[in-house]
């Protein structure tokens, strides 16, 4: 399908993406999975060569480029020549964000710039053994003690939670009111901050999905993100764009497990034909394709709003709803059109197949995107 919305330069800038993919990340790929983290000096790379929070104003050392097309561009490519545990768009576009939310410019300028060149890895936690969808539940705390915030509790999933130099950590803020949480910065190496097991996952493996543990933990006031009772005010406020993300790149993994499946049907020939001649095959194909591109014009007509900053929450609910439970469609009959090879690790559509279990649940599952979009279609 022919899409038009992207211009020459947006083009060149694609193309110098996936330069660098080819060179710096498709030869790493295996080891990283085997290694269950990506190596640091791969986020200094991408910094180098200006990939990380192209948002980012200049005087922080960014391209000042909020235009989602280009990270939309970006996680095209990464679905095709990246590897789905780089989670650079994490740091770049989901954590990165949050630290100008605290209108604190002396705080921006400690922390931006680092996340810019990569040296500083970002991560955001919140999400605890016993709490994931319903945050408003955590139990993790900080009090005020007039100094600095003392922070306790433990998180779990956190991705980049190896890596990470910085942590966003949503914690309990108020005794009198359990609805009030601060998002508290937590760098590496400070006192009773501490990282549990990298965890062992379906897929991502190359992601450094790991514990966290925080035991008294000084939190100095300069790094308490905002108002430090506002907590679920700046999670909101990224919550849109957060979904687009989600949606944006699960349409292209989508993409290309089609692809894959695509070409491995017209090679494999079974009872004296192709896979691609039997009827099933064809209807299967003639049916994912035309979802796909129904999607794809869907998601590049939220990317249009969401430039013109008028993205609403149902819509990217809508579009993470629809683009993830897509991903886990063209991806289950990808492999079982691959048969026995679609379950080799070595078949590129097995791990995008384990890939896209976990993004129907995380940035919001299914559920809580239904439940959404009903509130915008029952209670308005
Ligand atoms: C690979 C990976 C990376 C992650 N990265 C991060 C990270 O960087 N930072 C972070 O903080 N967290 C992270 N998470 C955690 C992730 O966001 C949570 O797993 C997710 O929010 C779901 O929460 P939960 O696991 O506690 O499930 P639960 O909230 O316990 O949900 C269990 C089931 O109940 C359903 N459910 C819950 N509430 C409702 C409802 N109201 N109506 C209907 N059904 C409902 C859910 O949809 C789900 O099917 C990550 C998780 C994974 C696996």
């Amino acid at each position: 399908m022919e899409r038009n919305v992207f211009t020459e330069e947006q083009e060149m800038f694609r193309d110098a993406y996936r330069k660098f993919l080819i060179k710096e990340v498709e030869p790493s790929r295996e080891s990283w999975r085997d290694a269950g983290i990506v190596p640091r000096e791969m986020f200094e790379k991408m910094g180098e060569q200006g990939f990380l929070l192209t948002w980012a104003d200049e005087k922080y050392g960014g391209l000042g480029i909020s235009d989602f097309r280009y990270q939309q561009i970006m996680m095209e490519e990464d679905a095709t020549y990246g590897d789905a545990g780089f989670f650079h768009t994490l740091h770049s576009r989901l954590v990165g964000p949050y630290l100008t939310r605290g209108d604190d410019e002396a705080q921006r300028m400690r922390f931006i710039p680092g996340a810019v060149s990569g040296k500083c890895i970002l991560a955001v936690a919140m999400t605890e053994p016993d709490v994931g969808s319903d945050l408003a539940g955590i139990k993790s705390h900080a009090q005020d003690k007039g100094d600095y915030w003392l922070l306790n509790g433990s998180k779990t999933y956190i991705s980049n939670g190896i890596n990470a130099d910085l942590v966003i950590v949503a914690a309990k803020s108020n005794p009198d009111n359990p609805r009030q949480i601060g998002l508290f910065l937590v760098e590496r190496g400070m006192d009773g901050f501490e990282r549990g097991r990298n965890l062992k996952k379906m897929g991502l493996k190359a992601q450094d999905t790991a514990e966290l543990f925080f035991n008294d933990v000084k939190i100095p006031k300069e790094n308490v993100l905002g108002d430090a009772h506002k907590g679920f005010h700046y999670l909101m406020h990224g919550l849109a764009e957060e979904r687009l993300i989600s949606a944006t790149g699960s349409l292209a993994c989508a993409q290309r497990a089609f692809d894959l499946t695509r070409d491995f049907v017209i090679e494999r020939k079974a009872f004296g034909q192709r896979i691609a001649d039997f009827q099933n095959t064809r209807f299967k194909l003639a049916e994912l394709r035309t979802e796909l591109d129904m999607c794809q014009v869907f998601i590049d007509k939220c990317v249009e709003v969401h430039n013109q900053g008028k993205l609403s929450s149902e819509m990217a609910s809508k579009a993470k709803l629809y683009a993830t439970e897509l991903e886990g469609r063209v991806t289950d009959e990808g492999v079982q059109l691959h048969g026995g090879a679609g379950y080799m690790d070595e078949y590129e559509i097995s791990r995008l197949y384990t890939n896209a279990r976990i993004s129907r649940i995380y940035a919001g599952s299914s559920e809580i995107m239904k439940e959404i979009v009903a509130r915008s279609v029952l209670d308005d």
